[in-house]
């Protein structure tokens, strides 16, 4: 059985890198009718925040990836760790280290001045203890040899381990378990069988699997998936992604668009830019994950994010809009109109929202170019135009002729009639408009445009 996880550490919000891998993990999981597993990773007690916890719950709730089982907290785990660390050393496959600081920084500074890459260097596997050192707990790692991961994504990387590793701490001296310790022995406690994550933890398996070793687990497939890099090349900023995947929500994204866009960041299948969940669900594979970093692309996130608002019924975009953007399209009688205009421009529902607040609301300002060029003449010609409408249900039509019979050109009806309708020229086209609107409604909007033209 296939076991997964995703690991976030709460020392800020869930941002999109996080969400991507923790889509890898959950479609491979449910996939093969695996578990997938959520773990929030809480040990550093500086960095962590509750806050960042509930951010972290909230984006994972908005994006309906569900977990099994019940959500683990490293930080209610300290006795399994220490459990775990007096194992090692009753087995001496682990050792108490006496080295002062001092100590250690004449030994930096002697290696440095060698040439050498600095590293402990083994000393306390046979010195004794030291009075007046609180002692940190050191694993063996190998000292010659190499250690080579078949990783799932990278292929085969290799890595000498004395060049990797030394023996490094577990447990500090204040017993609390350092973050590759922890990190290895949980995956193995919790029976994941493929880790998929970021390639920034590439160096850090060698010491985890240093761990593995030692307490006699078994080694999980590892997936190290390349970053996620600006439309540039470069690290992703706040302004091009890097952002709180909430932020997403306020902007009016769909969960099922961001993660539809996140899954071909570094995974493809043929061109199809398009999947459902069950899709996914049959398709993909992390052995197919690109080696190569991919570049974040704001504009396809617009476009597949607009597919999946044209995909949303009414009822639906009634919730959303209700929901996000408190707009309360409920009531409205020609919704199906309205919505079917909007998903037509709307490349987020932020936009959508606001064109369909104009055909909700009445302007409550004009622009102030726009409302001087409307003369009362103007206005008169509104006021006969929807008269002339009024029994004519077809709007296009009624334009038509109304235009004709005038010897008028399209602009000098439709620009005032915006103006009254939205508070400036430029907008929907008419038609469509009157048609949302009704000729009622219309109407109102003229007299209080005129209302404004004629006190002005
Ligand atoms: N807690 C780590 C992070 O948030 C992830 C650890 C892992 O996936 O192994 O970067």
């Amino acid at each position: 059985m296939i076991v997964t996880r995703f690991a976030p550490s709460p020392t800020g919000f869930l941002h999109i890198g996080g969400l991507r891998t923790a889509l890898f993990s959950y479609l491979w999981a449910r996939k093969n009718g695996g578990k997938f597993l959520l773990r929030i990773e809480d040990t550093d007690q500086a960095r962590n925040s509750e806050a960042a916890v509930k951010a972290i719950l909230e984006a994972f709730e908005w994006v309906k990836m569900d977990y099994d089982g019940a959500i683990e907290y490293q930080s209610k785990r300290f006795d399994i760790y220490a459990e775990y660390v007096n194992k090692l050393l009753d087995s001496g496959k682990a050792y108490r280290c006496y080295m002062s600081k001092e100590e250690l920084d004449a030994l930096r500074e002697e290696q440095i001045k060698l040439g050498k890459r600095p590293r402990y260097d083994g000393r306390y596997r046979s010195l004794p203890p030291k009075e007046g050192v609180k002692p940190v707990v050191r694993i063996k790692s190998p000292t010659s040899g190499k250690v080579t991961i078949e990783d799932g994504v990278k292929g085969a990387v290799s890595f000498e381990w004395s060049e990797t590793v030394d023996d490094f701490i577990i447990a500090r001296s204040d017993g609390t378990p350092t973050y590759n310790f922890v990190v290895a022995v949980d995956d193995a406690l919790m029976g994941v069988t493929d880790v998929i994550r970021g390639d920034d933890h590439l160096s850090n398996t060698p010491k985890q699997i240093v761990v593995y070793n030692a307490l006699g687990f078994a080694v999980p497939k590892f997936f190290h998936v390349p970053m996620i890099l600006s439309g540039e090349g470069k690290k992703l900023s706040k302004r091009d992604g890097a952002t709180d995947v909430m932020e997403y929500k306020k902007m009016g994204y769909l969960p099922e668009a961001l993660l539809n866009f996140l899954v071909r960041l570094g995974w493809s299948h043929g061109d199809q830019e398009i999947f459902s969940r069950q899709e996914l669900l049959r398709l993909f594979d992390p052995r197919s994950i690109n080696k190569s970093a991919s570049a974040y692309n704001a504009s396809k996130l617009l476009w597949i994010n607009s597919e999946y608002i044209k995909q949303k019924n009414d009822q639906e975009l009634i919730a959303l809009l209700k929901e996000d953007f408190s707009l309360d399209v409920g009531g409205f009688k020609n919704a199906a109109l309205l919505f079917n205009l909007c998903k037509e421009k709307a490349r987020t529902l932020m936009d959508f929202a606001s064109e369909a607040r104009r055909f909700l609301l009445r302007p409550e300002s004009y622009d102030e170019k726009d409302a001087a060029a409307v003369s009362a003449d103007a206005i008169a010609l509104c006021e006969r135009f929807l008269e002339f409408a009024r029994d004519k249900g077809e709007f296009h039509q009624a334009i038509g002729e109304f235009l004709e019979a005038n010897d008028l050109k399209m602009p000098q009806l439709a620009k005032p009639m915006r103006v009254a309708l939205f508070g400036a020229a430029q907008g929907p086209a008419l038609a469509e408009s009157l048609a949302i609107l009704g000729v009622k409604e219309a109407q109102e909007r003229v007299a209080a445009l005129k209302n404004r033209v004629c006190r002005g």
